[in-house]
This record gives structure tokens, C-alpha cells and sequence, in this order.
């Protein structure tokens, strides 16, 4: 099992500096939030370990490998599954496609079959509508399907980017049921996010982010108890 380890994270777009110094470890099992206004630079931080924006300093490793030498096509392979911002399903192929093409990475034998009923375990919803097009499902289904698929390679660190988005209070419950289950399981996360309440529940340890730098990190419980953090991110 391998930490997360981000150091002096930094990233530009041209003279605009997105992400600043940012610093902070995911341990095995471990669940870790990074919660922050719109523009904070919450998924400029992920794209970045991802490989999918340059960044401009810092290193990010995962147990002995240096990601910025891993392409983002092959971090599966690290065992780093990726839901990014906005779900990005395949809408004309169906549910059950969907998820499948999310082992693309292994072969298809009796353990995929056995991936996509934990899934299916997990939202009952996509099992019952596992014929149905991708396209034609809701905005919470569709990011069911979104976690489904990056589950379907069993990872053992999932970075979500705002799975809350657009969803109704009651489907934000669900999603946030799930999550807390796959960290009860052992699973690894890194939870970007503006919804701080759902952060606050499903993770251990969070930063907050503000104008690209860490303003404030602690343990989820503390955080949600700080007066500042009651009234900038939880509206109390
Ligand atoms: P949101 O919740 O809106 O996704 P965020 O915290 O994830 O916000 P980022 O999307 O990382 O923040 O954006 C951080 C800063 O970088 C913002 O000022 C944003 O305008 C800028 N930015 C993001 N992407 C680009 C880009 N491709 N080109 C130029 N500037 C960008």
C-alpha cells in the first residue's frame, strides 16, 4: 500500500498562478479533503497530479513512484482511479459498457464480473439500468456511473473532483453513503470539493484552499467546528 506525498505543489496558466505551494499526504486507507471556493485551484491540484495540467513546481509521489514521470493513462495501472469534474460518460454506449470500459486495463475474466456486481452492490440504481444508454440517465446516476467506472479497475486511491455538483440534497446522501462505505473498506480517497459538509463527512483530514494556497488544514472534526470555517464554507 502506497502515501500520496504532494509537495510545493504549484501550477500556472500562463501569468495566472491557479496553485501555490500546496503540500499534503494521503496515507493508505486514509481520507483526505480539499475544500475551497470556486477558483480556488481545487481541480487545477488534481489535473496536476494527474499529469493532466503542467506543473509549474512541486513533486507528487505516490509509495516509490514519481508521478510526474507516469502519464495519465497510466495511472490506473498505479492502482489511482480518477471521476473527474462533470461525470464525462460515455452517453451513447449503455451502463453496463460504461462500467466495463472502466477494466479496460485488465482482462476480461470471472474478477470483472465479480467488480461489476460490487458496483451494482453499491448503486443498486445501475444495476437496474444497466441496459439503459448512459446519456439517458440523471445527473446523479450518470455520477454514479462515473465512480462505478473508475471502481471497475479496483483502485486503491480514487481522486474524485466534486462528485456533489449539480445534485439534489437527496442524491449528495447517497453519493456521500458510498463514499463513506468505500473508506470503511480500506479504500484511499482524495475528495475535491466546495460541498464542505459532505467533505467533512467522509474524510479524516482536509485543507482548505483559497486563492491557490493551503489557508487552513486539520482534521475534518476541527475544521468543521472552526468558527471561520462555520461561516465562510457551511453558511452557520
Ligand atoms: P471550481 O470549483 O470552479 O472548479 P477550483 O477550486 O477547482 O474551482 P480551478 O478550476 O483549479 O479552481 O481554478 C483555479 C484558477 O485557475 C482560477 O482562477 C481559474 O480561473 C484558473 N484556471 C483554471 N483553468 C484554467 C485554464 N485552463 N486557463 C486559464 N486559467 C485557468
Amino acid at each position: 500500500m502506497s502515501t500520496l506525498v504532494v509537495e510545493n505543489l504549484a501550477v500556472r496558466y500562463g501569468g495566472v498562478s491557479a496553485v501555490r505551494s500546496v503540500s499534503f499526504t494521503v496515507p493508505p486507507g486514509e481520507s483526505v479533503g480539499l475544500i475551497g471556493a470556486n477558483g480556488a485551484g481545487k481541480t487545477s491540484t488534481l489535473r496536476a497530479l494527474m499529469g493532466l495540467v503542467p506543473r509549474a513546481a512541486g513533486t507528487a509521489r505516490f509509495g516509490d513512484r514519481d508521478l510526474g514521470k507516469v502519464p495519465a493513462r497510466h495511472m490506473v495501472r498505479l492502482g489511482i482511479g480518477y471521476v473527474p469534474e462533470g461525470r464525462h460518460v460515455f452517453a451513447g454506449l449503455p451502463v453496463e459498457k460504461n462500467l466495463l470500459l472502466g477494466a479496460y486495463a485488465s482482462k476480461w475474466d470471472s474478477s470483472c464480473r465479480a467488480r461489476l456486481s460490487e458496483v451494482y452492490d453499491l448503486f443498486p440504481v445501475l444495476g437496474q439500468m444497466r441496459g439503459r444508454l448512459a446519456g439517458a440517465l440523471s445527473g446523479g446516476q450518470q455520477q454514479m456511473l462515473a465512480i462505478g467506472r473508475a471502481l471497475m479497475a479496483r483502485p486503491v486511491l480514487l481522486l474524485l473532483d466534486e462528485p456533489s455538483m449539480g445534485l439534489s440534497p437527496k442524491l449528495v446522501e447517497v453519493i456521500c453513503s458510498a463514499l463513506q462505505r468505500l473508506r470503511a473498506e480500506g479504500l484511499s480517497l482524495l475528495l475535491v470539493e466546495q460541498n464542505a459538509m459532505l467533505t467533512f463527512e467522509v474524510t479524516g483530514e482536509c485543507l482548505v484552499l483559497e486563492n491557490g494556497s493551503v489557508a487552513m488544514t486539520g482534521t475534518s472534526a476541527a475544521l468543521r467546528d472552526d468558527p471561520r470555517v462555520r461561516k465562510i464554507y457551511l453558511g452557520l
